[in-house]
């Protein structure tokens, strides 16, 4: 199909000088190319060119990181400092993205394929501000006193307590939906722990790491507290998770390498978290205003073009309304502008890779074969760049492979339902469990659906709102472990156990 696209704005003079610099990792203070020479190419989803190009390391240059990094937490001023240093050195993070946003935004915005105004607006503003909270949980990390009921010796007395230890050095594996921003939720609460830290970035999206990597040099951390190596998951990213000098694998990705991560961690009973994504549902009771419920459920599912964890990818609206919501959410999907992200009037920016193209397209022809209704879009366009029409798939059915699996593109499946224990049952009938939203102001009504449904965050009349202070993770098949406030921090700590006879 042909839709004119715009083509790509010269980047400015300060992202060609990044992009032009020769592929380095980041490896104990200093950046050294990887001990293979060999590098990755990376290339702008809206043109198909080829912009940079990244070191590929491979299990050598991973003993290096996981040395440097080992020598850092073990012997290194890290962990050791006072928590209003670590405090002060994460701040200073924050605001070093914040003077670089501009260039930053047009990073994230080459290297994935979302607009620069989206950075703008969400990615690089979220991980400043992500990375100052965490600061301040460094000064903050306690643990408790308590009595115990140890009664001999007869007469005896105990002092006991609990302390928090960062739990050593920890692997960081994530995505490519939101580079930058997975970083620092990676990144900052270990930090604020006191752990030392290797991150893979995506093959995909390394550069806003790098860049990053770059910051935290310049912010003055101590050599090998943050180690940046760009690489394969099935190599890199395989030997960091197997790697005995690990203590921790924090990923966030798909279920299928999540399941992979979990089983290699276990031979040396690696501490393990997982942020393994989801099929979330929008669930419409009769009494909510449609019109709000067109804006934030297109909102739900488009939002960064689908690829989103929390994507509100199931559209579940009661048959009162179900024509009229859809009919609206479709008139929103046809209204997106779609375009390269460095232009100003996109709306909507390529798939990170034509990889993801052909998945999403894939998927949209499996569920018009299993009988789905294509409504909307359903097309990929002739051009370099890896974009797919906003598409929306009616009459769906729990059975089909569109409503199970994760798409992670702009694909909205949607089915009416009837009752409130129907739909809790169709909102439960995935294996995953992330996140719903629920729209409605009949409170009686909501009270009784939210317990109902197996997610890990639950938003009603709003979806996808994530904050540094609320905790988020996954029931069921959406992995373990919640990202986040206290329990975010506390991912990254051993707790011990301080018995006194006194
Ligand atoms: P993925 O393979 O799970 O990639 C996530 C991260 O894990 C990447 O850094 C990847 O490296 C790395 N990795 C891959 N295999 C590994 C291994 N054996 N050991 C250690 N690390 C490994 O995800 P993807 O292939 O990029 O995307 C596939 C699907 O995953 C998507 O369509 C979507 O459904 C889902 N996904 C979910 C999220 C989420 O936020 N939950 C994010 C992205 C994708 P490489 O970059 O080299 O693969
Ligand atoms: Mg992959």
């Amino acid at each position: 199909m042909s839709v004119a696209i715009a083509a790509q704005p010269a980047p400015s003079v300060g992202a060609v000088s990044f992009l032009d610099r020769p592929a380095r990792l980041l490896i104990g203070g200093e950046w050294v190319q990887s001990e293979s020479g060999r590098t990755i190419s990376v290339v702008d989803p809206a043109t198909g060119a080829i912009v940079a190009s990244v070191a590929d390391a491979d299990r050598t240059d991973v003993d290096r990181a996981v040395a440097a990094a080992r020598e850092a937490f073990e012997q290194g001023p890290w962990p050791r400092m006072l928590p209003a240093e670590r405090q002060a050195l994460i701040w200073r993070l924050g605001d070093l993205i914040e003077q670089h946003a501009d260039e930053l935004c047009e990073l994230e915005s080459i290297d994935n394929g979302k607009t620069k105004f989206m950075a703008s607006v969400v990615d690089i503003p979220a991980t400043r501000e992500y990375l100052r909270y965490m600061a301040g949980w460094a000064t903050k990390i306690e643990g408790s006193t308590f009595d115990i009921s140890v009664g001999a010796p007869p007469g005896s007395r105990f002092e006991t307590s609990t302390r928090r230890h960062p739990v050593g050095v920890v692997a960081q594996i994530i995505p490519w939906n939101f580079p930058l921003l997975m970083a620092a939720w990676k990144l900052g609460p270990a930090l604020a722990a006191g752990c030392t830290c290797v991150l893979k970035p995506a093959e995909q999206t390394p550069l806003t790491a790098l860049r990053l990597g770059e910051l935290v040099m310049e912010a003055g951390f101590p050599p090998g507290v943050v180690n940046v190596l760009t690489g394969y998951g099935e190599t890199a990213g395989a030997a960091l998770v197997s790697h005995p000098g690990v203590d921790k694998v924090a990923f966030t990705g798909s279920g299928e390498v999540g399941k992979i991560i979990n089983k290699s961690a276990t031979n040396t009973l690696k501490r393990v978290s997982l942020e393994l994504g989801g099929k979330s549902p929008v669930i419409v009771l009769p009494d909510a205003d449609v019109e709000t419920v067109i804006g934030g459920a297109a909102q739900a599912i488009f939002f960064n073009a689908g690829q989103v964890c929390a994507a509100g990818s199931r559209l579940y609206a009661h048959k009162k309304i179900y024509d009229r919501v859809v009919e609206g959410v479709s008139a929103a999907a046809d209204a997106i502008r779609l375009g390269p992200g460095l232009d100003p009037e996109t709306e909507m920016g390529p798939l990170v890779s034509r990889e993801q193209q052909d998945r999403v397209m894939g998927y949209v022809d499996s569920g018009r074969e299993e009988g789905a209704e294509l409504v909307t879009g359903g097309e990929s366009l002739e051009h370099p760049g890896c974009f797919v029409k906003p598409t929306v798939l009616a009459n769906v059915n729990a059975n089909m492979r569109v409503v199970q699996e994760e798409i992670f593109g702009p694909v909205l499946v949607a089915q009416p339902f009837d009752d409130i224990d129907e739909v809790a049952a169709l909102a439960n009938a995935t294996p995953y469990g992330l996140s719903a939203s629920i729209w409605s102001n009949d409170l009686r009504a909501v009270h009784r659906l939210v317990p109902k449904v197996k997610a890990g965050t639950v938003w009603v009349n709003c979806h996808s709102f994530v904050d540094a202070n609320m905790p988020f993770g996954g029931f069921k098949q959406s992995g373990f472990g919640r990202e986040h406030g206290r329990t975010g921090i506390e991912m990254y700590t051993e707790l011990q156990s301080v018995c006194m006879l006194v």
